[in-house]
């Protein structure tokens, strides 16, 4: 059982960077409007997220440790949840499986929290009461301090926070009515504040004003498909890609075929070796998009690639002249 979790957290926890991610995913699941990350030692010690989320009741804290999938669905709240998130119902028992897990919550109407905690070896869950208030702490501590050749693969300790970093500002900008706080080693790091009415507080303290100042609102439909966000101006190009977000369906992406459809609409208007800044929403049926091809490697399928295509080339490429104009 050790073991198949093991092999599972291979799939799922490349670095603390993924760790982060499931872990923001599920308070962003719990409808956590406020989360505050702590990370020590670029993860490596210390991963620590605190939601005000709807909280694990007491009986379910070990489930949510356990890998079994299906049995995680029981209502029908979840089945939609599997169409909008996509599901493996396992990144719980893989980060335990390596690490020293800590998992404390409390609902609303229990007047007490509870918490169970994992250690690496044998997986046995232990529960116990403690004070919390309403919604969800997780630790992550000592990652893969049980399977010395992934520890000794984490890069340095600036590098492992930068990739947690961007993780953080991908769901604050995929989720623009969560309030979100970045701690390292103590020290407040990045701070988004939700903007629920205004999207823009929001890319201003992920993506920085001179990108908002470059910045060009755009938006268009057809049929189903909505495609809408922010480009910056050809001007506004930069030394390095740390600004171009994709999502879809409120989920980051990195996909060759929008990137392409991206390269070309900016093609011709930035020097070579310069890249283009953007922020990307594309809002579509379920059914018309796979977002589930790879667990951790955000790449999505398209029913009609073409279509998507050749509407984000058409749009991008009139925002772009109405900009030259
Ligand atoms: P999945 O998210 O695919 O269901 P996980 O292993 O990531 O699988 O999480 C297991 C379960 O634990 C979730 O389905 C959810 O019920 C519960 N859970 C995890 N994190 C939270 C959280 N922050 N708030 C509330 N429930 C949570
Ligand atoms: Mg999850």
């Amino acid at each position: 059982n050790q073991l198949a979790n093991q092999i599972a957290a291979g799939e799922v926890v490349e670095r603390p960077a993924s760790v982060v991610k499931e872990l923001l995913e599920n308070s962003v699941d719990a409808e956590a409007t406020r989360i505050d990350i702590d990370i020590e030692r670029g993860g490596a010690r210390l991963i620590r997220i605190v939601d005000n989320g709807r909280g694990i009741h007491k009986d379910d804290l070990p489930l949510a440790l356990s890998r079994h999938a299906t049995s995680k669905i029981r209502s029908f709240d979840d089945l939609c949840a599997v169409a909008s998130m996509g599901f493996r119902g396992e990144a719980l028992a893989s980060i335990a499986s390596v690490s020293r897990l800590l998992l404390r919550s409390r609902q609303e109407g229990q007047d007490i929290g509870w918490q169970a905690v994992t250690e690496g070896r044998d997986m046995a869950v232990k529960v116990s009461p403690a004070a919390a208030v309403v919604g969800t702490c997780i630790e992550v501590a000592d990652l893969f301090f049980n399977t010395p050749a992934r520890r000794k693969f984490l890069r340095t300790e600036k590098t492992e926070f930068t990739h947690i970093e961007d993780v953080v500002k991908r769901v604050a900008l995929a989720n623009p009515d969560v309030a979100l706080v970045l701690k390292h080693n103590g020290k407040v790091v990045r701070r988004f504040p939700a903007a629920t009415n205004n999207p823009e507080v929001k890319l201003k303290a992920v993506c920085g004003s001179a990108f908002c100042k470059a910045a060009i609102a755009f938006s268009g439909e057809l049929e189903q498909l909505k495609i809408y966000g922010w480009l910056a101006s050809p001007n506004y190009h930069r030394s390095e890609s740390d600004t171009q977000f994709i999502f879809i369906n409120q989920r980051p992406v990195k996909d060759r075929l929008l990137s392409h459809a991206i390269r070309q609409s900016y093609s011709g208007l930035i020097p070579t070796g310069r890249f283009a800044s953007y922020v990307i929403y594309i809002d579509c049926p379920p059914s018309e998009v796979d977002v589930n091809v790879h667990p951790t490697k955000h790449e999505v399928r398209f029913r009609n690639p073409r279509f998507v295509h050749d509407f984000l080339v058409k749009l991008l490429q009139q925002c772009l002249a109405s900009e030259a104009t």
